[in-house]
């Protein structure tokens, strides 16, 4: 498990500095640090050292993606009661996975460690998992997991983790109890706009926390536009390609199109056999 994560954390980086080199080479300037909207065309910029400095605009692209949400009545560790970010630190594979929510994230992490030897439990508040993806779908991962071994609790909401003395428990708002040695929270995401200036700059946020954009991905500000997870109608790979393309269109006075999200939304196929590092 150790060398598996210490791999695709590496891979990550290899690929971040991949894309890196190729902006740098394309002539873009990168700077690091954390940006936040003064007014619709200035961008304050605090850098690791704490220094601060002012960026000017004609037109800005918001980008900021999500974190995960939380539990409030379980909150993660990073040891025992997980979110999608802190499995990678993880140096064995769990005994026994209990996965919260079987959204995308979750029923992919359920999958995933299942097939390196994790006795999991699913989590599901609904009646069936992926419960925002095609019904068919659904129903032949459903199938594909109760082959597998994969413990799926449809209509079970988790109220509240707590770490035992030996691991997790997860109770449900029924009163039953779940008891494992690790607890994955996969329930939802929510997007980083929180501190960002939108309001100094009048951009709109939807009760969620997204930039609200139109078809092109254009803010109520019209110099300000907002692409990626952070915003209030991408949801697919897929769709955030599309949006991609007609921004860069837009931003070079070309027709724009919009984008409608029609077509696959997500594909869950396990690799023929694990890898040799595994
Ligand atoms: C577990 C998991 C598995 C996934 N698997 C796949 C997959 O297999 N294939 C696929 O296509 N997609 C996958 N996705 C979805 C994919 O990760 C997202 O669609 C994509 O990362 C969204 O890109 P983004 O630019 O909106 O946000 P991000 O990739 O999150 O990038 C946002 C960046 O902005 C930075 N940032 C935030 N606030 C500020 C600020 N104020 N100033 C400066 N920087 C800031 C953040 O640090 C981050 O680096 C997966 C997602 C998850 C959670």
């Amino acid at each position: 498990m150790k060398r598996l994560n210490a791999r695709v954390l590496e891979l990550a980086q290899q690929q971040s500095a991949d894309i890196k080199r190729a902006l740098s080479a394309a002539g873009v300037k990168i700077v690091q640090g954390t940006g936040k909207l003064l007014d619709r065309h200035t961008v304050e910029v605090t850098d690791e050292a704490g220094l601060t400095y002012n960026l000017h605009a004609d037109f800005i692209l918001l980008s900021v993606g999500t974190h995960p949400r939380e539990m409030a009545t379980g909150r993660p560790d990073g040891e025992r009661i997980l979110t999608w970010t802190q499995l990678y630190n993880l140096q064995e594979v769990p005994k026994e996975l209990i996965v919260i929510g079987s959204g995308v994230t979750g029923a992919e992490f359920a999958s995933a460690y299942e097939g390196l030897g994790s006795q999991v439990t699913l989590i599901s508040s609904r009646d069936r998992v992926l419960p925002g993806e095609d019904e068919d779908a659904a129903r032949v991962l459903e199938d594909v997991f109760e082959r597998r071994g994969v413990q799926v609790m449809p209509r079970s909401r988790a109220s509240a983790v707590e770490r035992s003395e030996d691991g997790v428990v997860v109770t449900l708002s029924d009163g039953r109890k779940v008891a494992g040695t690790h607890c994955l929270v996969a329930i939802g995401s929510i997007p980083n706009t929180e501190g960002l200036g939108l309001d100094a700059a009048g951009v709109e946020v939807s009760d969620s926390g997204h930039v609200v954009v139109d078809g092109v991905s254009r803010t109520c500000v019209n110099n300000i536009y907002a692409a990626g997870t952070a915003q209030a109608c991408t949801r697919s790979p897929r769709l955030l390609r599309c949006r991609g393309a007609s921004l860069w269109r837009t931003f070079w006075g070309m027709r724009s199109s919009r984008c409608a999200p029609t077509g696959w939304r997500a594909i869950f196929s396990p690799p023929p056999k694990l890898p040799p590092w595994v």
